[in-house]
């Protein structure tokens, strides 16, 4: 049994490479991000101040699950609605908070308890899977970032303009990194890949030789 940590910003690919990965290796994926967005989507159908730790009572009637690929949040399959603009600009917010965080690190440790997995997000080298036999810090310019996530979403029928999707972009790493709970930053023993000049297959193939040398495979 192994562990595979991937962190790093907004856009850096990290969800399209982890998901390749463990089809690659026959091991669970689990988006991490997903959940952030779940929650986020509860608490704008709720309309509940984000900002406050006390509004976040509705969690313990919270139920997360993933089957087969689909991120079902209360029985309801939302993995299309958690990706739209209106999540993307708030989920900052609720990730902030330390009783969303703790009920998520805990929903994530537990289900990567018993199996191997590759996890990604923004503290899983460093908090989630302190001990991941391999971390991987994934990162690419924020150009480069935003051009993905425009072409993403294109195909999803959604148009931003390269300059608000780069704003988009450094607004929430900003954000995400500058928290006080668990701010995106590189774990010391992580790998990192600058997947700017890289194709999709050239860096699951990089990690995949990781995975090798150290012999987890
Ligand atoms: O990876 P994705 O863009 O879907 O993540 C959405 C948001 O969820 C991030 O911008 C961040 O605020 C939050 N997140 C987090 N910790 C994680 C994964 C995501 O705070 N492990």
């Amino acid at each position: 049994m192994y562990k595979i940590a991937i962190d790093g910003p907004a856009g850096a690919g990290k969800s399209t490479i982890a998901k390749k990965l463990a089809s690659a290796l026959n091991i669970e994926y689990i988006d991490t991000g997903a959940m952030y967005r779940a929650i986020t989507l509860k608490a704008i159908r709720l309309g509940i101040d984000m900002e406050d730790e006390n509004s976040y009572g509705f969690l313990k009637d919270t139920n997360l699950d993933i089957c087969n690929g689909r991120f079902i949040l209360d029985g309801e399959d939302v993995s299309e609605k958690i990706r739209s603009v209106e999540i993307t600009e708030n989920v900052s917010t609720p990730s902030k908070i330390k009783c969303v965080r703790e009920f998520l690190v805990d929903y994530q440790r537990k289900i990567s308890d018993k199996k191997s997995v590759v996890m990604d997000g923004r503290d899983i080298g460093t908090v989630v899977l302190p001990k991941a036999e391999l971390k991987i810090f994934l990162t690419a310019s924020v150009e480069c970032r935003a051009r993905r996530r425009m072409l993403e979403r294109k195909l999803a029928g959604i148009e931003k303009s390269l300059e608000e999707t780069i704003e988009e972009i450094e607004i929430r790493d900003y954000k995400d990194s500058t928290r006080k709970e668990s701010p995106l930053k590189k774990s010391e023993d992580a790998v990192v890949i600058d997947s700017s000049n890289m194709s999709i297959d050239e860096v699951v193939s990089t990690i995949i030789y990781l995975v090798s040398e150290r012999g987890l495979v």
